[in-house]
């Protein structure tokens, strides 16, 4: 048994809005052990909607399709269903009743062409919408030699979407499916080598088939491995992780980050704030990217007390004017040293963290410029340097990431 999720609107297929229902129910399907193996996104138009609908009752079992269910001319789904099935639309009054009675809460008159927001293809059943007008849709589709498909028809609107799933959609999902199943993923979050080094110093576990299975991402240089495991209930998708998760530990050591949504400057000021010990940042090619990630992180600022962002020499020059900078030629990783300890004393931190200038990374046919990182400890200065290479649209964040992985590997000695 598969699922396939159906978008509707205009808005989605002139890009003008993201389609977010979608994602959100796959996961929630995910979650009931049901494999969604369709998405279609399909504008405001009947006969393109027929198609999809036809396309969808022919392949998928359960179907869940958001949009299109408003009270103007462009909404169509109920018209779309009734035809693909070859039914016509019949009035519910109960659900008209309730949707005079929204309007007379609101002390509104109900328009007449909400009328058709109680008006469903035969033989189906409404699915209560506790906070907007418009009722959801479910019906049974009988196909020839087969067992029957389920349709579910909700609002776009998201909120309400979510709320109609998780009262009415999901427990009748539940019920067909026995509630057998579930799936759960745990996600492994990793930062330091490439995709491929990764995935080589792993035994054989990313292979097809194997359960629990494990996939790798990459984002802006953080690499998430994702397990996933299925089984009768939660507890026991867990356990069955557990295995997985060992040897991903033992392989992978010190590369390992964090976990689920934890982000890098995350695992450094949970460190920090472990050992009461702070920090400052200053920054030069990141342009205040590190400060913004650890503030946001560190709400209570017991951690991150504070960051310089210089732009050029000249205001590097004049931040550093007491200790002498500027008045010789210095090479960059005599620089970032100095920015790290000068913050280090203004601010009386325990730590420092300096990133340096950018180097130009218009750099095809020569080699690349090497990005400098200082870190200031309470004993020492420390320092780093990378190539500075790679697109242009992740090179700033990577940047950020690698002196935050700077500062927590040399936490973790
Ligand atoms: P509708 O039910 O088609 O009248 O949609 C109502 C509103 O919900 C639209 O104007 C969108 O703003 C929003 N919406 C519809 N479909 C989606 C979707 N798939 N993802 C996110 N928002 C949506
Ligand atoms: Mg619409």
């Amino acid at each position: 048994m598969h699922a396939e999720v159906i978008a509707i609107g205009d808005e989605l297929t002139s890009g003008q809005r993201l389609d977010t229902n979608s994602q959100w129910l796959s996961e929630r399907l995910g979650e009931l052990g049901l494999r969604t193996l369709y998405h279609s996104t399909v504008g405001d138009d009947l006969a393109a909607n027929v198609r999809v609908f036809r396309e969808a009752i022919d392949r998928s079992d359960i179907i869940v399709c958001t949009g299109g269910l408003g009270p103007t001319a462009d909404d169509l789904t109920r018209q779309a269903i009734a035809d693909t099935i070859g039914v016509e639309l019949v009035l519910d009054e109960d659900s008209l009743a309730r949707i005079r009675a929204m309007f007379a809460r609101r002390k509104r008159e109900m328009p007449e062409r909400n009328v058709i927001q109680a008006m469903f293809p035969t033989g189906s059943r409404p699915i209560p919408n506790p906070h907007g007008t418009a009722p959801g849709i479910d019906r049974r589709v009988e196909r020839v030699g087969r067992t029957a498909c389920r349709l579910f028809a909700l609002p776009g609107v998201p909120a309400e979407m979510r709320e109609m799933w998780e009262q009415t959609v999901s427990p009748a999902v539940q019920e067909m499916t026995g509630g057998r199943r579930v799936i759960r993923h745990h996600q492994i979050k990793c930062f330091g080598v490439g995709e491929s080094d990764l995935e080589q110093m792993l035994p054989d576990i990313i292979a097809r088939g194997r359960q629990p299975s494990v996939g790798i991402t990459v984002h802006k240089a953080t690499i998430t491995l994702r397990i996933t495991a299925e089984a009768e209930n939660e507890a026991a998708c867990f356990e069955s992780m557990q295995p997985t998760i060992a040897t991903i530990r033992d392989c992978l050591g010190s590369l390992i980050f964090g976990q689920e949504n934890d982000e890098l400057q995350h695992t450094v000021a949970d460190m920090l704030n472990t050992r009461s010990q702070s920090l400052a940042t200053i920054e030069w090619g990141s342009g205040g990217l590190l400060a913004d990630w650890l503030s946001e992180v560190d709400h209570t600022s017991h951690v991150f007390a504070g960051g310089i962002v210089v732009r050029n020499h000249e205001a590097l020059a004049a931040t550093l004017r007491e200790t002498g900078y500027g008045r010789g030629a210095a090479d960059q990783a005599t620089v970032v040293r100095i920015m790290a300890s000068h913050v280090r004393d203004q601010f009386a931190t325990d730590y420092a963290l300096a990133l340096g200038a950018f180097p130009s990374s218009d750099t095809v046919d020569t080699e690349a410029g090497e990005l400098h990182f200082a870190l200031a400890t309470p004993t020492t200065v420390l320092t780093k340097s990378v190539p500075f290479t790679g697109h242009p649209d992740i090179l700033k964040e990577r940047a950020v990431k690698q002196a935050l992985n700077f500062l927590r590997l040399t936490l973790l000695e």
